[in-house]
């Protein structure tokens, strides 16, 4: 029978085990951890991820700043606001909600987040950490390659051997959730749009990560016997229905365990966009977890 992972289940574990953490330092800490969120523009999806963030904040005890700028904010004004941030010590996370509009230069952006507030793991210094596997304790990772890693660890214990298949290689999903698999001793194939016979990689993948954003790319013929199956996706179809980027049912009666979506990986990203911003507030305090 194939286990359907309930990444809400596992972001509310996720998320105790924070809120009993902050609980646990009251005599040592009067600051809350306050998570700075930057949202740049009135795109509907975007309003709903900030305001989940937020939401989640304010279940485990943290506060949260909401800067909601017009999508005409110039680049200079943008950048006045991260530096301010930055300067702010009642701020220890702060989060700017991509896409961000086409005349921002977002990588800029992402590089002038102080890193050590940088709890999405976007910036450079932090990817550069990962890659290189040096001071993991104090670098702040990105979410949703860490919420995937942690459900298949879960799943199958280690990844030691395992041949691991991520299609998308982008910046904030596929090459981080890559060179974590590389960390766990796996054999990994990142794929992209460009890559010639998809099937090829997904159908030899014990593990198979999906993150392209594209409703229907992976079909159960694709995929391994018994493979676990991690649909990064969020796709909005034409009747509004969320999907990921799997044909759920086809894969589903192929693979040992799937995450759902809506419910698989968007809770569990959320889950550890908490426990970074924990992490940045310890480390701003020069305090253990
Ligand atoms: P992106 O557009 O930056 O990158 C997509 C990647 O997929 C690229 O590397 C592209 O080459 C690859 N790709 C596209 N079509 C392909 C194809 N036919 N075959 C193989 N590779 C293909 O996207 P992203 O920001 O990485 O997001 C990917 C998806 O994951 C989106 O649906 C996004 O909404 C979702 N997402 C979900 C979460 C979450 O928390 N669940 C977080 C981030 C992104």
């Amino acid at each position: 029978m194939t286990h359907i992972i309930d990444g809400k289940a596992i972001s509310a574990s996720i998320k105790l085990e924070v809120k009993n953490k902050l609980l646990s330092m009251a005599g040592q800490v009067s600051l809350k951890p306050c998570l700075a969120v930057v949202l740049v523009g009135d795109d509907p999806a975007s309003s709903i991820y900030v305001s989940s963030k937020a939401k989640a904040c304010g279940e485990v005890g943290f506060a949260t700043l909401s800067l909601i700028k017009p999508s005409t904010i110039t680049q200079n004004e943008l950048e006045a606001l991260i530096a301010d941030l930055n300067n702010n010590k009642e701020v220890h996370g702060i989060l700017v909600q991509l896409p961000l509009p086409l005349h921002i230069n977002k990588d800029k952006i992402i590089s002038l987040i102080d890193p050590c507030k940088d709890v999405d793991g976007f910036h450079p210094l932090n990817a550069g950490k990962l890659f290189c596997g040096t001071d993991l304790q104090n670098a702040l990772l990105p979410c949703t390659p860490s919420g995937c890693l942690y459900v298949i660890k879960q799943s199958i214990g280690s990844l030691a051997g395992k041949n691991v298949c991520i299609v998308g290689a982008s910046n904030i999903v596929g090459k981080p959730m890559a060179a974590m698999c590389i960390s766990e001793a796996a054999t990994v194939s990142l794929c992209n749009k460009k890559t010639k016979d998809l099937a090829f990689f997904t159908k030899n993948a014990d593990v198979l990560i999906v993150a392209a954003g594209k409703p229907g790319l992976i079909t159960g013929d694709m995929v391994k016997q018994d493979a676990v199956v991690i649909d990064v996706g969020i796709n909005r179809t034409s009747e509004g229905k969320i999907v990921g980027d799997c044909d759920f049912e086809s894969v589903k009666s192929k693979a040992s365990h799937i995450t759902p979506v809506p419910g698989g990986v968007g809770p569990l990203t959320i889950a550890f966009l908490l426990q970074n911003t924990l992490k940045a507030f310890c480390n701003s305090l020069g305090i253990k977890e």
